[in-house]
């Protein structure tokens, strides 16, 4: 099937490559920045099937997406959900797609880590925002702290390269951040620290939670040498080396440093729906033209048609007078 060799450009000019998916919005956790607690869950019957999300995966791959990241939600909750790792594998194989990878929060690697890196996947990112088990199970609502660090030890023997995605929350885990990185580092494991960006209603107040990095930065500095280095790993951290340690530190800066001139992304939901930018609200429905016809002319135009309005960028705020999310949805239906 030869659809558009020339790839996905959007009005920018920006080539889209990179393609995350949703796999599920729900998760075995609540984290209190992402979910609220009484969670209104997208209807099962309106899920793409495994079979389903493969084709309109294998169908952007055609069209120039070279690299995949499963998320949600837990993508590790969903049922079967290694049947999609393993069935999306062949294109690591075929050498269409350059990587495969998964944002989880690792309660589940334990059972799935060896699967993973057999599938050819080689480095996950992991979110832990705490190492303190009460806080753990404070900011998830009821998570087990244990098992994540167990999750992450079974990746780690399983070969596979992990980064430690922490969203920095004040008053929260600010103080132990230095902590978080000493770990980290001491494992060979990168840290990214990210803001909260204000993405569907939760139960607590964004403004108390919001801490904007550039403080927390100027805070590590009183204790940590910091140089800024080119390293990139395809997505909007800008990374520092840490003198101290050895590692590199990752900032993903949505709220003070708008990092959407570089964008190369779409995402991808459970049900089909195609989100141009995490950050607004216009979508483009895939799941109909997919089952229209068993040929795939028909979603192959609609994902034109989606890139061709592809916004420039979003406009988060969180402040005082702005009580609503920039967007309704939750992080957990476009995935993180
Ligand atoms: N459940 C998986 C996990 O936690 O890694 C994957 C999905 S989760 C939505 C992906 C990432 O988004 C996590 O690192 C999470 O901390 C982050 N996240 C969720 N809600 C957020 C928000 N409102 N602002 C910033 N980051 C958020
Ligand atoms: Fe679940 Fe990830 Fe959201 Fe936490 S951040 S509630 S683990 S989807």
């Amino acid at each position: 099937m030869d659809f558009n060799t020339a790839g996905m450009i959007d009005p920018f000019g920006r080539a889209i490559s990179y393609l995350r998916v949703s796999v599920t919005d729900r998760c075995d956790f609540r984290c209190t920045y992402c979910m609220a607690e009484d969670m209104a869950f997208l209807p099962k019957r309106d899920l793409l099937t495994l079979e389903e999300l493969d084709r309109l995966c294998t169908v952007f791959i055609e069209k120039g997406v070279r690299k995949l990241r499963l998320t949600g939600g837990e993508p590790l909750v969903r049922k079967n959900v290694m049947h999609l790792v393993r069935d999306l594998s062949r294109h690591l194989k075929s050498g269409a797609l350059d990587e495969l990878t998964l944002t989880t929060n690792g309660s589940q690697l334990s059972r799935f880590a060896e699967e993973l890196a057999d599938c050819g996947v080689r480095r996950i990112n992991v979110s832990l925002d705490t190492l303190d088990p009460e806080k753990f199970r404070t900011i998830t609502r009821w998570g087990n702290l244990e098992k994540v660090l167990q999750g992450i030890e079974a990746a780690e023997r399983a070969g596979l390269k992990i980064k430690l995605n922490a969203v920095a929350l004040k008053d929260f885990n600010d103080r132990e951040i230095p902590e978080l990185l000493r770990w980290a580092h001491g494992r060979g494991i990168d840290l990214t620290v990210i803001e909260t960006m204000p993405m569907g209603e939760i139960d607590a107040d964004r403004t108390d939670q919001y801490l904007p990095l550039s403080l927390l930065r100027a805070e590590l500095e009183r204790e940590f040498t910091l140089t800024d280095i080119p390293y990139k790993t395809g997505g909007p951290a800008r990374y520092v080396e840490v003198k101290e340690t050895g590692g590199r530190l990752g900032f993903i800066t949505p709220m003070t440093h708008n990092f959407c001139e570089s964008c190369n992304r779409v995402r991808l939901t459970c049900t089909g729906t195609l989100y141009m930018c995490l950050g607004q609200d216009d979508a483009a429905d895939l799941r109909a033209p997919l089952r229209q016809s068993e040929g795939n002319e028909l979603v192959s135009a609609a994902i034109d048609e989606a890139i061709g309005r592809k916004p420039k960028g979003h406009d988060f705020v969180i402040d005082r007078n702005t009580r609503r999310p920039a967007v309704a949805r939750h992080m957990s239906v476009t995935g993180g």
